[in-house]
C-alpha cells in the first residue's frame, strides 16, 4: 500500500488525484489532506477518505472542519496554519507527497517535502520556478524522487530513458519541445484582448483548471514557467528547450535525441493520466481518462508561438538567461497582476506590463539561500501592488 499526502486536495489537480486514487481500492491510503479556506470541500474529503490528518491554513476554517467532524465517525485530526502544512509534508506515515498548492504558497511546505526524501509529484510548479537550482539540489540530498505531474514534464519524464531521474542531465538529449494549446485567445484578434473578461480567460478550450493556471495560459505564462521547470527537472539549458503551439493538446511534449529520433506522448488532454503515471511509477494503473482514438481524432497541428500575442512568454525566457532571484521576482509580479485581473482591477493585457515594468526595477541577486529568494518575492509583490495603486 502507497501512503500519501495531498497539498492542495480541495483544488483541482488535488481532486484530480483523489478521483484516481479512489479507483484504486486498496492500493493507496491517504493519510493527510491540506486546504487553504474550503471547509465544505475538505469536509467531504475527511468522510470519504478517512486521512489521519486534515490541515487548514486559516484557522477560523480549521475550527469549522473540526466542529463538523464532531459531529460524525471520521477520527482525523485537525491541524490549524501554514506551519502544519509544512510540518505536515515531512509525516514519517507517508511516502508520496503530491504538491498541488497554487503559487508561492507552496515554496516552503513542498521545500519541506523534498528535504524529508519523498516522493514528490509536483504540480506546483511556481515553487520550482522560485527556487530552482536550490530545490533540485535539496532533492539531490535527500535522495527524494521528484516525479513531474505537469502535463508537459510528465509527457517529457515518460519519453526519457529507462532509469532517468530528475534533476540529472539525460544522455543524448538534443532538445525539449513542449506544446501549448495557445489557450483561449488563440484566435481572438488583439485590437480585443484589451477587453476580455476574467470569466472569458478562465475558460480553456481543452483543460479544466484552476483560476490562476487559466490565466496564465491565457497569456502564456504558463509554457514561459513550464520553460524554467522543464530546465530545472531536466537539467537541459534553456537554448535547448522550445515550446510550440498545438491547440489539440494531444501530444503532450516532446524529446529530441541527437540520432533524430523524437519521442512524443499523446492521451487524451486529462490531468488523471499524468497523476496515474506518477502515483505509481514505475508500475501503470487505470486513471479513468479514455484511450485515445486516433481514427475520430482531429488532425494534428503544430505552429510557432507569436511573441506580439504572448509577450509573457518572452518575459519568462528573459529571467530565465538573468538567473539568480529573477524567476521569483517574475512569479511574484505575474500572482499579483493575475489576481488584480482576476478581481477586475486590471485588463488582460495590463498584466504583461506590471510584470515589465516590476522586473524593470528589480535588482537581482544571487538565488542560493532560501531567505534571498523569499525576499525577492516578497519585493516583488509590493512593487506590483504600488503599480495596481
Ligand atoms: P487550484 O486553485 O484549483 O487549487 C489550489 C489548492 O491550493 C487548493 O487546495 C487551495 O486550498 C490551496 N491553496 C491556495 N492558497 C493556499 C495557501 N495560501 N496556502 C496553502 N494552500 C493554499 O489550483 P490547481 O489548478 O489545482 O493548481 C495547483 C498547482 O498545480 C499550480 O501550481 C498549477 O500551476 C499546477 N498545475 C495545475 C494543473 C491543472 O490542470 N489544474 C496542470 C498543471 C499544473
Ligand atoms: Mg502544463
Amino acid at each position: 500500500m502507497i501512503t500519501v499526502t495531498i497539498l492542495g486536495s480541495t483544488g483541482s489537480i488535488g481532486m484530480s488525484t483523489l478521483d484516481v486514487i479512489e479507483g484504486q481500492g486498496e492500493r493507496f491510503k491517504v493519510v493527510a489532506l491540506t486546504a487553504n479556506t474550503n471547509v465544505d470541500r475538505l469536509f467531504e474529503q475527511c468522510i470519504k477518505f478517512q486521512p489521519t490528518f486534515a490541515v487548514m491554513v486559516d484557522r477560523n476554517s480549521a475550527n469549522e472542519l473540526r466542529r463538523r467532524l464532531l459531529d460524525t465517525k471520521a477520527k482525523t485530526e485537525v491541524l490549524a496554519g501554514s506551519q502544519a502544512v509544512i510540518d505536515i509534508a515531512q509525516n514519517d506515515d507517508s511516502d508520496c507527497v503530491v504538491a498541488a498548492i497554487v503559487g508561492a504558497a507552496g515554496l516552503l511546505p513542498t521545500l519541506s517535502a523534498t528535504q524529508a526524501g519523498k516522493r514528490v509529484l509536483l504540480a506546483n510548479k511556481e515553487a520550482l520556478v522560485m527556487s530552482g537550482e536550490l530545490f533540485i539540489d535539496v532533492a539531490i540530498n535527500s535522495g527524494a524522487t521528484l516525479l513531474p505531474l505537469d502535463s508537459e514534464h510528465n509527457a517529457i519524464f515518460q519519453c526519457m530513458p529507462e532509469g532517468y531521474f530528475c534533476g540529472v542531465q539525460p544522455p543524448g538529449v538534443h532538445r525539449l519541445i513542449l506544446t501549448s494549446s495557445g489557450g483561449p485567445f488563440r484566435d481572438t484578434p488583439l485590437s480585443k484582448l484589451g477587453s476580455v473578461t476574467p470569466e472569458q480567460a478562465c475558460a480553456h478550450p481543452n483543460w479544466s483548471m484552476g483560476k490562476k493556471i487559466s490565466v496564465d495560459s491565457a497569456t502564456m505564462m504558463n509554457k514561459g514557467l513550464e520553460v524554467i521547470e522543464a530546465h530545472w527537472l531536466f537539467h537541459v539549458p534553456a537554448a535547448h528547450i522550445e515550446a510550440v503551439l498545438h491547440p489539440q493538446s494531444i501530444v503532450h511534449s516532446m524529446v529530441d535525441y541527437v540520432d533524430g529520433s523524437m519521442l512524443a506522448q499523446m492521451g487524451v488532454p486529462d490531468m488523471r493520466t499524468p497523476i496515474a503515471q506518477a502515483l505509481a511509477w514505475p508500475e501503470r494503473i487505470a486513471s479513468g481518462v479514455n484511450n485515445l482514438d486516433l481514427i475520430k481524432m482531429s488532425p494534428l497541428e503544430f505552429m510557432p508561438i507569436s511573441e506580439q500575442r504572448y509577450p509573457c512568454f518572452r518575459l519568462a525566457h528573459a529571467v530565465l538567461d538573468a538567473g539568480g532571484t529573477a524567476p521569483a521576482i517574475l512569479n511574484a509580479a505575474n500572482e499579483v497582476a493575475v489576481d488584480a485581473f482576476l478581481k477586475e482591477l486590471i485588463g488582460f493585457q495590463d498584466i504583461y506590463k506590471v510584470i515589465a515594468s516590476v522586473l524593470d526595477n528589480a535588482i537581482v541577486k544571487s538565488a542560493d539561500d532560501l531567505s534571498a529568494i523569499l525576499e525577492a518575492d516578497s519585493w516583488a509583490r509590493n512593487e506590483a501592488t504600488l503599480l495596481l495603486a
